[in-house]
């Protein structure tokens, strides 16, 4: 869907319309929400559709002249195509499952581009001390949050235990020139859906660049890399919302600008048995779903693709251990913890004075 706007609009969702409820079912976490009165706005294209099995919108304010929205729709959906030919599980024609498939332990090179995520993977891993994974993958797929059908079922004690033979991030070596990995064991498998949100949202957002435009938002599911300013010539305001399964309430406003943010969470992509909920976040030290009163973490910085996966290792670290690191690093990071009924959200110390930079003075687009 594609859309030339230069009207005044009230408090806009991207999730109007046909997305609205297929954004309650993705991992639609964050959602660009801002607030436009009817003052001077500048002119705003805006294209919306499917991607890596959830969605993707894109605002770009004062297009270049001849830039329309379905010449920018093509173009955003070329780039988001290019990423999934590479690291999609998904596709089974992919560069990341033609690698998952060769059982060789030598050398395997690999495009610069896949070796780029893959090696961003390791360094959050080192980081975490592997609570973040790449190589979690058979565990994904076991507990059905992979490309196979979901069972809705726990897996049996023997099949996690099976499954967690093949995990281990060391089991995974990086050789920088030529780029090439290599696997000590040849069954390893590699997921990158926790990085691959903010990759596709840092490529769209380079693309505009490449075409001079310094005022965007893309948003691929709960990952977004937004750039200069809204349509009033203020920074994004981007809403963090309650981890809540059934409902979209707006936690925390945060404005962002030259910054990419990405919230992982609990809420949206997970089964529930016998009163228990089964999370598509998984401990790779115990083999199964996080267990923690962690809701969501929302991690800011200046590349979506490093967000998103950081977001995803504060949830598998917890409700304890993800705030330390926080805070021991230096993230900007925003945590809704539940506490019996109610939920507490809190920054880590540089989050309250990291959700702007580099705002220009002027504020005009
Ligand atoms: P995040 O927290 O960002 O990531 C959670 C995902 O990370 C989990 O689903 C799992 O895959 C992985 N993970 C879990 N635990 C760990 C861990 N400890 N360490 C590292 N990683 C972990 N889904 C579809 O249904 N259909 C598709 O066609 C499809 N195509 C895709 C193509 C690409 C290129 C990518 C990257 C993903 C695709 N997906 C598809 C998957 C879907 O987009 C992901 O479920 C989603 O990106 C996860 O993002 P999130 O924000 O919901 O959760």
């Amino acid at each position: 869907m594609s859309r030339n706007q230069s009207a005044c609009s009230r408090l806009q969702h991207p999730a109007h319309g046909i997305l609205a409820r297929r954004l309650a079912q993705s991992a639609f976490m964050l959602a660009a929400i801002w607030l436009v009165g009817c003052e001077r706005e500048a002119p705003l294209i805006e294209v919306e559709g499917p991607t890596m099995g959830t969605y993707y919108s894109v605002k770009v304010v004062n297009a270049p002249a001849g830039l329309t929205a379905q010449t920018l729709q093509h173009e955003v959906e070329s780039t988001l195509n290019q990423v999934i030919s590479e690291i999609s599980t998904y596709d089974p024609n992919s560069e990341l499952s033609r690698l998952n498939r060769n059982p060789s332990t030598d050398w395997i090179p690999v495009s610069s581009n896949l070796f780029e995520v893959i090696a961003e993977g390791q360094r959050i891993a080192a980081l975490t001390d592997g609570a973040f994974d790449v190589t979690v993958g058979p565990l994904v797929n076991l507990w059905g949050f992979g490309p196979e059908a979901k069972t809705g079922e726990p897996p049996t004690p023997e099949a996690i235990q099976a499954a967690l033979a093949r995990v281990g991030w060391k089991n995974l070596e990086l050789r920088t020139e030529p780029p090439a990995i290599r696997k000590t064991r040849g069954d390893l498998y590699i997921d990158l859906s926790a990085l691959g949100e903010g990759v596709g949202a840092d490529r769209v957002s380079a693309m505009l660049d490449a075409q001079g435009i310094r005022h965007d938002m893309v948003a691929v599911a709960g990952t977004i890399r937004a750039k200069g300013y809204n349509a009033k010539g203020q920074p994004w305001s981007i809403a963090i919302e309650e981890p809540l399964p059934d409902q979209r309430i707006v936690h925390r406003i945060v404005p962002v600008s030259d910054r990419a943010i990405s919230t992982s969470g609990d809420y949206r992509n997970f089964f529930e048995k016998d009163g228990k909920r089964y999370s598509h976040e998984i401990d790779p030290k115990t083999g199964s779903p996080i267990e923690s009163h962690l809701g969501s973490a929302t991690v800011m910085g200046d590349r979506a693709m490093v967000v998103d996966g950081l977001a995803t290792a504060l949830m598998v670290l917890g409700d304890k251990r993800g705030p330390a690191l926080a805070a021991d690093q230096g993230l900007a990071a925003y945590f809704i913890v539940r506490d019996g009924t109610t939920l507490r959200g809190f920054g880590s110390p540089n989050f309250g004075n990291d959700t702007v930079s580099a705002i220009r003075q002027n504020g005009n687009p």
